[in-house]
């Protein structure tokens, strides 16, 4: 028995020590991989490489090493799917022409878009307040109720010195106690609305006096005047005069309106500039000579076609022609040319009448304007208006050039075909 024992201790003794030796191994290369893999993740960690690169198959660690490879796949796909936002977003941000300012709970500016700069003329508003940026009470006081009451505020403003009209609407940032200004410019909307209204109320006032003629005209007929027949005959004329003047208002107010919404879409065609320069010369011809003005027509022949349609083409010339018989007295000259002015072909109508003051060169396009409501000739102020949208229409310019007392020159220019 004694015998068997002792091999029997040795044979477990050796067997012990094997496997300590095999356990000591175990833990020794496991110990090399952990510090192996510890050191891959502190330098992702730390930026130092790409977290892609990230070992896989760790000996020992194989589970593990797997599992987080696949964790860094998808953060990362996930930090790409940001970034796309981000950038998304930072673009709509740049390119919107609404401005946005984020504030902080103390007002100041966290972030500025390029339009909210732009809108504020403010270079690089982030870190500055929001009274800095906006400079205007009724704007901060704004920004400073919805920080109080926590509600949505809005303000509308106008900043004469730069000659806008803006609107600010201040919503409370949940995220950081802060708040969120969205500035919109509402310049131009403003300006088509006090368009609008001017219009509405030149129209009335220049109803009102032509209504009022009549008005007058025939009360005086009904008190007596019917009953003397020289007299009834000198007022039904005038009264015929008024009628004509309110029907071509009506006619060029509804030309204007229907040029100006583009219901009347223009006709192209390839068409000579002479040929269109003598057409309207021989229209008006008739009424120059009543009004003692001559006309003459220059105009070469190479010139190259243009692109036009020739009735509404037309249109402009006679509009132009009859404002300088108009102004022109009688012994005047008016001299209709045509020459080439890089791709288009200009016109130029001139004449030696009583001339434009400077100041109104450029408000004679607009509608009802009249340099001086006194001057013979009358009108509705609306030719001028008809003639730049037509000029307009055919991607033109028109402009005047005039010396009070020595006469006009109108040019407009018409691509060439
Ligand atoms: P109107 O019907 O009054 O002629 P327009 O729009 O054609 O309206 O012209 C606007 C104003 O511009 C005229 O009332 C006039 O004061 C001025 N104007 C236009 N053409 C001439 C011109 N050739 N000479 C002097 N003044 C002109």
């Amino acid at each position: 028995m004694e015998g068997l024992t002792t091999p029997l201790l040795v044979a477990g003794l050796f067997i012990a020590l094997a496997a300590l030796c095999w356990v000591s191994y175990r833990f020794s290369s496991l110990k090399k991989s952990v510090n192996f893999y510890s050191a891959a993740l502190r330098d992702a960690s730390e930026e130092k490489t790409p977290p892609a690169t990230l070992p896989l198959d760790v000996p020992h660690l194989e589970d593990l090493s797997n599992a987080v490879h696949d964790l860094s796949d998808k953060l990362l796909e996930q930090n790409s799917l940001l970034d796309d936002e981000r950038e998304r977003l930072a673009a709509v941000l740049d390119q919107i022409t609404d401005g946005v300012l984020l504030a902080d709970p103390r007002g100041i500016i966290q972030f500025a878009n390029p339009a909210a700069e732009k809108l504020f003329e403010y270079q690089k508003a982030a870190g500055h307040t929001v009274a800095e940026v906006v400079r205007h009470h009724q704007l901060v006081a704004a920004w400073q109720r919805c920080q109080q009451l926590g509600g949505t505020q809005t303000e509308s403003v106008e900043i004469p010195q730069r000659r806008q009209f803006l609107q600010m609407i201040v919503t409370p940032d949940t995220h950081r106690a802060g708040s969120i200004l969205l500035v919109q410019d509402l310049t131009r909307v403003r300006r088509l609305e006090t368009v609008r209204r001017d219009f509405i109320s030149n129209v009335s006032h220049e109803l009102r006096t032509p209504l009022a003629s009549l008005k007058a005209l025939t009360e005086t007929l009904q008190d007596g005047a019917l009953d003397d027949p020289q007299a009834a005959h000198r007022f039904v004329g005038r009264i015929q005069i008024e009628v004509d003047a309110l029907s071509q208002m009506a006619a060029e107010l509804l030309e204007l309106t229907r040029i100006e919404s583009g219901q009347l879409p223009l006709e192209f065609t390839k068409t000579r500039p002479d040929f269109v320069l003598n057409t309207a010369a021989d229209r008006m011809r008739a009424q120059a000579e009543r009004a003692g003005v001559t006309m003459n027509v220059e105009c070469p022949l190479d010139l190259p076609d243009i692109h036009a349609d020739t009735l509404r083409l037309e249109q402009v010339l006679v509009n132009l022609i009859h404002n300088s018989v108009k102004f022109t007295s009688p012994g005047g000259s008016i001299g209709l040319s045509a020459g080439e002015d890089g791709n288009f072909v200009r016109f130029t109508v001139h004449d030696t009448g009583v001339g434009i003051p400077a100041e109104d060169l450029l408000r004679i396009f607009e509608r009802f304007f009249r340099v001086d409501r006194s001057r013979a000739g009358g009108g509705t102020g609306l030719g001028l208006s008809i003639a730049r949208h037509i000029v307009e229409a055919h991607g033109g310019r028109i402009w005047a050039e005039s010396e009070e007392g020595r006469g006009s020159v109108f040019h407009f220019t018409i691509p060439n075909a």
